[in-house]
């Protein structure tokens, strides 16, 4: 086994890294403050080829093995997780699933402009009724001549204010559950689309999240994506391999804390010695630094599973369970090193664990990736 990257990979990761420092860190504190990322990013993004990473150049991508991603978003997650979110969502769950399910004309449509960040995606699969739950979705869309309509609520649409193409989910017949739900691109300037701003997060607080209101909104037929009641299989396929890029982005906070947490603790003195030379100060860090590691390795065995051609949907459960738990660990173990600065936003301890807070929620909580674990294992489904 060689768990050295490759020139290719180490390029693209020092890409990110250079781009993080030069683009993304000035301004961290400020966009936390104002709850508003600059959108002048997305492009930035789109201009070094990371917001098409895997996606075929045929379509605008750039290409690249799952591992390249996984680096680049391990660095935007060190960086900003508002910024990496915009990629893992924009890129993670609705290019790549466009490229995976659309038809020649959507993947012409779309791709171009995704990848190039000259448009934005969204993924719209929670309502306020159904998180954990989102097979039993309620939105419906009705088949009306060469149409369909669509009526629903979305919630906590990560992007839903910026973005140009909302990948919708919707119940298009009353079977039970999720066999009934279908999936569909649906242009965000559709009449009847309305969007609101959800304010107040905990964390995340520099990215566009949003309420999509659906009101008889009439799309062609021919926005379906993949096959009418396939719209769960497709969702699921997608959140898959999204849960590798929440891992990496896990994986960059905790790297983040880590690395803060060394380095003030090399600086800070207390009963006249620096704080790195008390045990217990170490003591936090090698736990940070045991952490970082071990969610990192699981991370990458994922992308590692996914360019060989194999099954990687528990890998990725167990990389994002763990990595995400890891996150809040370290976030919160830094913050104990920083001792009463690490309360103040000036440092940036306390934004890694306001951030890493919701990792444990979004793309399946904790406790669903236990479910999916388990399920594995044991060849019997709690859901
Ligand atoms: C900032 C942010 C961004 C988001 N971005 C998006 C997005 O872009 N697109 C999108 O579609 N969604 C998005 N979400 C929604 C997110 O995926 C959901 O919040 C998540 O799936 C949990 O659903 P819920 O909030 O309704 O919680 P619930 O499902 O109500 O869960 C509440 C609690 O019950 C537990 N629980 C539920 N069912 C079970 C069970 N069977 N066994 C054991 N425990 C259970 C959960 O683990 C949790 O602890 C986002 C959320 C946030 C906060």
């Amino acid at each position: 086994m060689d768990l050295a990257l490759s020139e290719e990979q180490e390029a693209v990761r020092k890409l990110a890294e250079d781009f993080v420092a030069r683009e993304v860190t000035p301004h961290v504190v400020a966009w936390d403050r104002a709850e508003n990322v600059d959108r002048s990013i997305v492009g930035k993004l789109g201009e070094l080829g990371f917001l098409g990473l895997t996606v075929p150049e045929e379509y605008g991508g750039s290409g690249g093995d799952h591992l390249s991603y996984c680096l680049v978003t391990e660095e935007l997650g060190r960086g900003d997780s508002s910024v990496r979110g915009i990629v893992s969502v924009s890129l993670g769950l609705v290019a790549k699933t466009i490229a995976s399910w659309g038809s020649e004309e959507q993947k012409r449509q779309w791709l171009p402009r995704l990848t190039s960040g000259e448009a934005i995606g969204c993924f719209g699969l929670t309502e306020p009724g159904t998180g954990s739950d989102a097979g039993n979705l309620v939105t419906r869309a009705v088949r009306d001549g060469g149409d369909y309509v669509i009526n629903g609520t979305k919630m906590f649409i990560t992007n839903g204010t910026w973005a140009d193409v909302v990948l919708l989910f919707a119940r298009t017949n009353d079977s039970p559950g999720h066999r009934g739900v279908s999936a569909f691109l649906v242009s965000a300037d559709t009449p009847g689309l309305s969007r609101r701003t959800v304010h107040g997060k905990l964390g995340l607080r520099g990215q566009a999240t949003a309420e999509l209101v659906l009101q008889d909104v009439r799309i062609p037929a021919s926005c379906l994506l993949g096959p009418e009641g396939k719209g769960f299989s497709i969702a699921m396929s997608a959140l898959a391999k999204g849960r590798m890029s929440v891992a990496a982005g896990c994986v960059g906070i905790a790297q983040a804390a880590q690395d803060a947490a060394v380095r003030y603790a090399g600086e800070r003195e207390q009963f006249g010695k620096a704080i790195a030379r008390h045990q217990l100060v170490q003591e936090l860090l090698s736990d940070i630094a045991v952490d970082v590691d071990a969610a990192r390795l699981l991370t990458w065995r994922v992308a590692d599973l996914i360019d060989r051609g194999q099954e990687f949907a528990t890998a990725a459960s167990k990389a994002k369970l763990y990595a995400s738990e890891a996150a809040v660990r370290c976030a919160n173990n830094a913050l104990q090193v920083f001792g009463g600065y690490g309360y103040i936003d000036e440092y940036p301890v306390g934004k890694l664990l306001r951030d890493a807070r919701v990792m444990t929620l979004y793309e399946g909580t904790s406790q669903i990736q236990k479910l999916i674990i388990g399920r594995a294992l044991t060849g019997v489904s709690a859901f």
